[in-house]
């Protein structure tokens, strides 16, 4: 019985797909291709030798999905499809609920009117707010001060609300913390459109010569070095904690933290990346971006002690995997 994995031609998407696929899964894609193409499918097939079957469909459209659910007899629902930029949600707030909050509902009806008992929801770990790290699923969730951030706490709360009236299902909500690099053979990770916003993406492109010097916003902060701190976890270890959170479901909700545990910051993340590659990155500090905390990173111990899930890849692996995918690119 196939999984169907909306957003699946993006950057986690595509690297769960090829994880599912691994571990003999029937994958179904649903993608709008507002921030992918669909390349991806021909290159999530070179990897592991097998085709996911693809529709280019809103997962806002209540007929479209539907038509799709009773086509296929799910065995689960992974969602990663939603719109991500911070700033851009800032500006745009009534696309980001619109897009965020809708294609959750609409699958939502779906799995309740088809019977499909396992959703996995990509949460971040930007629901935590500014409370004190590390993270622990056990807080309270404090305001995120921007769109995205809220769309990521109303859908957990509208999930958890669902579960308690529906028994059978199981609902895991996986927050991410900052998840890097590629897959190994080079040939998918992340494709940012325009400036990146991140920093792993912005570091490669200078790398390569596109962008002149990174800008490290702020080295003021109350960290060890003065630089923000995140926690990296290497997208293909988070890739197998989707398939890991699918395999071992139970009903009700299941909160994780899909971390290292360990925070890094930017400086070390940018001597990392020169260690690892052996190319300097040149750069300058600039002003604290708005809205950034200083230090966020998770406390990775629930899901260890419950699912067995370590994310086991080095800071290395995350440099070298993340620049030989941007090495190949046009
Ligand atoms: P991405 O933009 O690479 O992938 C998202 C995919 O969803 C894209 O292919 C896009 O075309 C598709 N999409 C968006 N809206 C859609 C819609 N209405 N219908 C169908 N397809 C749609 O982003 P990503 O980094 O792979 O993130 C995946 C999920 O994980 C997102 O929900 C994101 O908010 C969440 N997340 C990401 C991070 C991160 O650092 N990358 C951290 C925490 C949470
Ligand atoms: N950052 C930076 N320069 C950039 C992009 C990011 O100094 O061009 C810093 C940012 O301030 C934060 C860290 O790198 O401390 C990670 O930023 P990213 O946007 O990748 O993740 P997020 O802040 O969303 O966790």
């Amino acid at each position: 019985m196939p999984i169907l994995v909306t957003g699946g031609t993006g950057y986690i998407g595509s690297h769960t797909c090829v994880e599912l696929l691994n571990n003999n899964h029937s994958v179904v894609i649903v993608d709008n291709l507002v921030n992918s193409n669909k390349e991806v499918v021909d290159r999530i097939e070179e990897i592991t030798g097998k085709r996911p079957i693809f529709y280019e469909v809103d997962a806002t459209d209540g007929e479209k999905m539907e038509e799709i659910f009773a086509e296929h007899d799910f065995d689960g629902v992974i969602h990663f499809a939603g719109l991500k930029a911070v700033g851009e949600s800032i500006e745009k707030p009534l696309a980001y609920y619109k897009n965020n909050l809708l294609s959750t509902m609409v699958l939502m009806e779906n799995c309740l009117k088809y019977k499909v008992n396992r959703f996995v929801f990509s949460s971040s770990a930007t629901v935590y707010g500014d409370n004190e790290v590390p993270f622990v699923e056990t807080m309270d969730l404090l305001p995120t001060i921007n769109p995205y951030g809220e769309t990521k706490v109303i859908c957990e709360r509208i999930l958890t609300d669902l579960a308690k009236v529906n028994p059978d299902i199981s609902i895991s909500l996986l927050r991410y913390f900052n998840p890097i690099g590629a897959h190994k053979s080079g040939i998918i990770g992340e494709l940012p459109q325009g400036i990146p916003n991140n920093l792993m993406p912005y570091i490669t492109q200078v790398a390569k010569g596109k962008r002149e010097k990174l800008r490290i916003f702020g080295n003021d902060y109350a960290t060890a070095d003065g630089t923000g701190v995140r926690d990296y976890l290497h997208v293909v270890d988070l890739a197998e904690g989707h398939v890991v959170a699918l395999h071992k479901a139970t009903p009700g909700v299941q909160i994780y933290n899909l971390g290292t545990g360990k925070g890094t910051s930017v400086l070390e993340l940018v001597h990392a990346f020169e260690e690892a590659t052996g190319v300097e990155i040149p750069y300058e500090i600039a002003e604290r971006r708005p809205g950034d905390l200083a230090e966020c990173y998770a406390d990775a111990t629930k899901i260890k002690k419950e699912l067995g899930w370590v994310a086991s890849r080095t800071l290395v692996d995350m440099c070298r995997d993340a620049w030989r995918f941007e090495r190949n690119l046009e």
